[in-house]
């Protein structure tokens, strides 16, 4: 007895010094939620192994096979079932004010999105106010945004102006500075778009040179997408690399064909990656089909600031023979789908037909350039199957809630559905590599993406042959089907994303 007493209270203290009390059950450990008996797939890439995970708050608190002592407040049975990181979609559109749910993703297994796309943002420090303190605003996934080169050219005034001065360039910057310091993880740009495309390489590089300076990414939409002009896209691109992180968004080569040509464009990325102490990264969306404003097919002499009508006017036939030329170098009238109404669900042949006039005047006097969207089917299987296999390359959706496109509603599922499990293109510990890990270390998500102990408990649960990539170019608003569980923060509640800060 006397020899026991300094050791009770050598455990008593010990105890206290780490901040446990007392009690019957002093030697369990309670935890929140108790996934049980997974084949556990760690999001690095690695063979999966059957675990138990815990989580605590919203963080996991163990990964392995579980102790005796615990007390969990939920416990899931996932026997038979793949856990898996939450998918992290580093290109997403979509309104947060608008569709702050945003149940297209949930649905497909992504618990974070990235905002702000194509150089186009929203408004970061309202989104943070409306999130964070006040609660107004509930977010379905996880929110990384980005700062839009075009937004802040615009804030900036220089809008559709090429070469701006110094000064001016030095006003995007301090907006990018601002964005940065807020919490934002980099830059976007849109090349192909207005204003974007009247930037050139001395802004982008000063813009780069900040961004570079935070640790941040750049993702670009890239100048063309083109095959005759991909090199020169990606020349335009690494000039930036050399000051920061930077990032291909949906990569693809518009009617470029066959996997030696995605081979010649890997290599060009893997060369720079070399070179470079930046990281050089892409993403590509598993559909063959694009999807954009109808402004893509007009010259630039049409677009904005020019005002479409006098053009139109003034030099008509030039226009015809302009969008005639595009259209058929992209497969041609058939190979694009309407996804605006009026002509909602029907190609440019069928509308044509219909009008009882060549498609490229319905195209330039029906519709304009600011008319509408489309999808264009420019795209080759074998050539985006390969990129798709690169190490390098991600998954995205590049879609959003309300876009006529099924890619919104359906990327995530079907790399599973089809390229895992009915293609075999790749296995599923790289697949979900590619949409977990990945892309978490590419936009700069330093607490997701992995499942190990202390990361966010952002957490799916599934049987891969039940997903279903329910969306289709007929009906592309059909939420994926198959994932049992979709955990974001520690919970199956919606409404439990948390808008996320570059730290
Ligand atoms: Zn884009």
């Amino acid at each position: 007895m006397k020899r026991n007493f300094p050791l009770l209270f050598y455990i008593i203290y010990t105890a206290w010094m780490f901040g446990f009390s007392i009690t019957p059950n002093s030697n369990s450990q309670v935890v929140d939620v108790w996934i049980r008996n997974g084949i556990v797939l760690d999001g690095l890439g690695k063979p999966s192994e059957q675990a138990d995970i815990f989580i605590l708050k919203d963080s996991i608190s163990f990964v392995g096979t579980a102790p005796h002592n615990v007390i969990a407040k939920e416990i899931i049975d996932a026997t038979d079932k793949v856990v898996t990181p939450g998918f992290i979609d580093p290109h997403a559109h979509g309104n947060p004010f608008k569709t702050p749910k945003f149940q297209n993703f949930t649905a497909m297994g992504v618990t974070t999105i990235a905002l702000g796309q194509d150089g186009s943002s929203t408004n970061i420090s309202e989104l943070f106010k409306l999130t964070d303190s006040t609660k107004k605003l509930v977010l379905g996934p996880n929110i990384a945004l980005f700062i839009g080169h075009g937004t802040i050219r615009r804030l900036s005034g220089i809008g559709y102006k090429k070469n701006p001065s110094k000064e001016k360039i030095q006003k995007m910057v301090d907006l990018l500075e601002d964005g940065m310091k807020s919490g934002a993880f980099g830059l976007t740009t849109g090349l192909e778009y207005t204003p974007g495309r009247y930037a050139g390489q001395y802004e982008l590089d000063e813009l780069a040179k900040t961004v570079g300076k935070y640790g941040g990414i750049i993702m670009s939409h890239m100048r063309t997408e083109n095959d005759a002009t991909m090199e020169s896209d990606l020349a335009e691109l690494f000039s930036q690399g050399n000051f920061a992180n930077i990032h291909v968004s949906h990569m693809k080569v518009v009617y470029g064909k066959g996997s030696d040509r995605a081979e010649e464009i890997l290599h060009l990325l893997n060369k720079k990656r070399n070179e470079s102490s930046f990281k050089v990264s892409a993403d590509i969306y598993p559909y063959l089909a694009s999807h954009t404003t109808i402004g893509i097919l007009f010259p630039e002499y049409a677009l904005a600031p020019n005002h479409y009508e006098t053009v139109r006017q003034r030099r008509r036939n030039d226009l015809l023979d302009y969008v005639k030329t595009k259209v058929n170098q992209r497969n041609g009238p058939t190979a694009t789908l309407f996804g605006t109404q009026p002509y909602i669900g029907k190609t440019l042949k069928q509308v044509a037909d219909e009008m009882g006039i060549p498609f490229e005047e319905v195209l330039v006097d029906h519709i304009g350039p600011t008319g509408a969207s489309a999808a264009y089917f420019t795209m080759d299987n074998d050539l985006q199957n390969r990129f798709l296999a690169d190490p390098y390359v991600m998954l995205s959706s590049d879609g959003s809630p309300t876009m006529h496109h099924p890619r919104g509603y359906g990327s995530f599922a079907k790399m599973i559905e089809k390229f895992v499990v009915h293609d075999s293109l790749l296995t599923l510990e790289e697949a979900v590599r590619k949409m977990t890990s990945l892309p978490a270390q590419m936009i700069g998500i330093k607490d997701r993406g992995i499942l190990r102990k202390g990361y966010k408990a952002d957490i799916l649960i599934f049987d891969p042959k039940k997903v279903r990539a329910q969306a289709t170019f007929e009906s592309p608003h059909e939420l994926a089907t198959g994932f049992d569980y979709v955990l974001i923060n520690g919970s199956q509640k919606t409404g439990n994303g948390k808008l996320l800060k570059r730290n």
